[in-house]
């Protein structure tokens, strides 16, 4: 799937990625990687996360022509794939399902995760509780005050929430404590990362649970219409989604591939989380990537409307991607991100996650410079009723 640009060496893509933590954390990974290596092509291990997938997810999800808002911006045909009509509404749990159902084969009983936002948190919550683990969220105090109804949800589900009050107190800082629980407790406990970022095994992992998305996508827009798509296009705050609806198509040179990372309230202001736009190439949370970092390579706080975009990194793949020039990024600000959000929801009766929206604002900017037998896969990566409090406050909207 797509090894002719990555993974010449193990655990890294290019420069990027490696496993840069500490000895005790790497005895942790190499566990991890063992048992991936181990039943990544095993029949029954496949069997088990495609019946998940189907039953619990309501996988495959649609692949649909979205016709009102093709027509209405006339140029290329645009298709979405439908990753919110999954369970919990969004792509997480394709990747935490394979985690999970990895932990369960290593004999673990407890699974911890970090969360920013909460939705990977709430998705982790939700498939341990399923599977009757124990469960452990990190989260940054700051991230707790900001999203109660997260917290109360993982709740819920059975998890325990850590706050972590440490330096920024968001989702770097939790990120930090939950490598340093995993490796204290490596005898139970199994380390689910919600991104395609982190040290290795964890960049190829995530992208092979997410590569769901491109395998089922492949597959469908050639049953609709025989052709390979002309872009694909996914929103980029880790990366999972994108790399997860590219995997399979990284061999098709001719099918554009296209990252929407979010320049906030522009690229030019301090306000952004364009990582592969704004971004230099260091060290931070296990990987070498690009990230948004000062002269001392500390990492700079990022912003977006979108709290899952909200992340001053980006997966290593995505580094490797962007040097050899086979997918491309741009950046998306709130307002045309906002744009999106309000344009899909009236001209397909479908409200995307602010994140998806950066997504649908590329496209919506590429389509009419396109010919009419064109196609653009837009990968909707969630749903946005948890968005539509705060879009309604943003647009000021009355009763
Ligand atoms: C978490 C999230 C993202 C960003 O994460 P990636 O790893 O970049 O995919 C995008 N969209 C939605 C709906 C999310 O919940």
């Amino acid at each position: 799937m797509g090894d002719t640009v990555t993974g010449k060496k193990k655990g890294y893509f290019g420069q990027y990625g490696g496993q840069y933590v500490p000895d005790k954390v790497k005895k942790a990974l190499n566990q991890v990687s063992d048992f991936y290596e181990r039943f990544k092509d095993d029949a029954q291990f496949r069997t088990e996360l495609e019946y998940y997938l189907k039953d619990y997810s309501g996988r495959p999800t649609p692949l649909y022509y979205a016709k009102s808002l093709s027509d209405y911006l006339g140029g290329a045909k645009i298709y979405l794939k439908r990753e919110d009509l999954n369970h919990l509404g969004a792509h997480k749990l394709n990747n935490v399902l394979g985690q999970i159902l990895l932990a369960k084969r290593m004999g673990k009983t407890r699974i911890i995760a970090e969360t920013g936002a909460g939705q990977h948190g709430t998705a982790t919550a939700a498939a341990a509780a399923k599977f009757g683990m124990r469960c452990e969220i990190y989260m940054g105090a700051k991230d707790i005050e900001r999203q109660k109804l997260n917290v109360f949800r993982m709740n819920l589900l059975g998890a325990k929430v850590n706050s972590v009050s440490e330096g920024t107190a968001t989702l770097k800082e939790a990120v930090d404590a939950a490598l340093a629980d995993f490796a204290e407790n490596l005898d139970d406990t199994f380390y689910v990362v919600g991104s395609a970022v982190g040290p290795d095994p964890y960049p190829t992992m995530v992208k092979d649970f997410q590569s769901v998305i491109s395998k089922e996508l492949k597959q469908q827009v050639l049953d609709q219409g025989n052709r390979l798509p002309d872009a694909v296009v996914a929103c980029v705050g880790g990366g999972s989604n994108a790399i997860g609806a590219f995997a399979h198509f990284l061999d098709d040179k001719g099918v554009r591939l296209i990252g929407a990372e979010a320049a906030g309230k522009g690229v030019d202001t301090p306000e952004n989380a364009a990582t592969l736009t704004n971004g230099s190439v260091g060290v931070a949370h296990g990987m070498k990537s690009y990230f948004l970092q000062d002269d001392q390579g500390k990492l700079k706080p990022a912003y977006s409307i979108s709290a899952g975009l909200d992340y001053p990194g980006v997966g290593p793949e995505h580094s490797l991607l962007k040097d050899v020039k086979r997918a491309e990024y741009y950046a998306i600000t709130d307002q045309e991100a906002l744009d999106a959000f309000t344009l899909l929801s009236k001209k397909e009766g479908i409200i995307p996650a602010l994140e998806s929206s950066h997504a649908v604002a590329q496209a919506i900017k590429m389509a009419p410079q396109m010919e009419s037998d064109q196609i653009i896969i837009v990968n909707l990566s969630g749903r946005g009723d948890k968005d539509v409090e705060d879009v309604g406050k943003i647009l000021n909207f009355k009763i």
